[in-house]
């Protein structure tokens, strides 16, 4: 793979050409361009290409997989415990604890007992709700700092690294979860053939991961909060995703869109600071509106994020 000058004013940073990630095609165009948000000086600007034969759209140049771990700050938000935080008082700790039950619940349709896998497992905060379910938890992630937390404060099961993993076993997990994981990795197929690997036979798969056929993307562009260069390497629309999770092996079971209001409010955020707010966009800064919009996002079923299940 050529290594290309730098274009990103962080020296740990080293970048590389690639092909199209799901088929293999060198013939891409520029689709957008935007900065990193939370470059501390610099802000390097990226940019998403996107296939002209199979229409998957991925970060290119990209950071190496060898220096990409330099793109995300200490306080990067997914490896900090939003419960542990949130809880300022006793009632209000129990009240983020119950809502977030509330919402595990509804991501995992198919609950009880049973092996599951976190891919992308951040701060933990999933792997502990579905162990207080009564699940058998399994975290992974990249950055060995928050696998340690993981094991020494939470005493939950995790490893550091990526998939295929020597640790985990073939028809271990009866479920995978991978939460804005897969938009991260380098080789993503590579990711979804050991996932289809560690699941028993009836296994299911569950992927979110942002949505660039969303509304809010078509409002926001480069200032979507969903974007996020150059940590996010793929990025995916409902028919990229359901391409290359077939062509890992799996059947699609369902389909569908997630809303986030924070995702909203943060590229509204962005959208000021970058001098390209109108009034609507001013307005979405604020809790109620962004809500309102995330609700009307969701109904229109263009939302800023995209679930697929599937099992093989
Ligand atoms: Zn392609």
């Amino acid at each position: 793979m050529p290594t290309i000058p730098q274009a990103t004013s962080n020296p740990a940073v080293e970048l590389e050409e690639t092909g199209c990630l799901l088929c293999g095609s060198r013939n891409a165009t520029t689709f957008v361009e935007a900065a990193d948000p939370i470059a501390r000086s610099g802000q390097g600007r990226y940019t998403v290409v996107r296939c002209h034969a199979c229409g998957l759209c991925f970060t290119n140049p990209r950071p190496t997989p060898e220096s990409i771990a330099a793109v995300y700050p200490s306080e990067y938000g997914p490896h900090q415990d939003r419960d542990a935080r949130s809880s300022h008082s006793q009632r209000r700790g129990r009240w983020s604890r119950w809502m977030a039950a509330i919402r595990g619940r509804r991501q995992i349709a198919w609950h009880g007992g049973g092996r599951l896998l976190d891919f992308g497992c951040g701060a933990g905060s999933f792997l502990r709700r579905m162990h207080e379910e009564g699940w058998q938890v399994t975290g992974l992630d990249a950055s060995s700092a928050v696998v340690e937390r993981i094991r020494n404060q939470m005493g939950l099961c995790a490893f550091a690294g990526s998939l295929p993993h020597p640790e985990l076993l073939p028809q271990s997990f009866d479920v995978i979860t991978m939460w804005q994981a897969l938009e991260h990795v380098h080789r993503p197929l590579d990711v979804l053939r050991a996932a289809r690997q560690l699941l028993a036979p009836c296994g299911r798969l569950v992927i979110a991961v942002p949505n660039l056929e969303s509304r809010a993307f078509r409002r926001f562009g480069p200032d979507w909060f969903g974007l996020d260069l150059p940590r996010h390497l793929i990025h995916f629309t409902p028919s990229t995703l359901r391409r290359m999770v077939e062509q890992a092996g799996f059947r699609v079971e369902n389909i569908r869109t997630m809303s986030h209001a924070s995702w909203l409010q943060g590229s509204a955020k962005r959208a000021v600071e970058s001098g390209r707010a109108g009034i609507l966009v001013r307005l979405l800064q604020f809790r109620p509106f962004c809500r309102l919009a995330a609700w009307s996002h969701l109904v229109s079923g263009s939302a800023d994020a995209i679930v697929v299940t599937a099992r093989f």
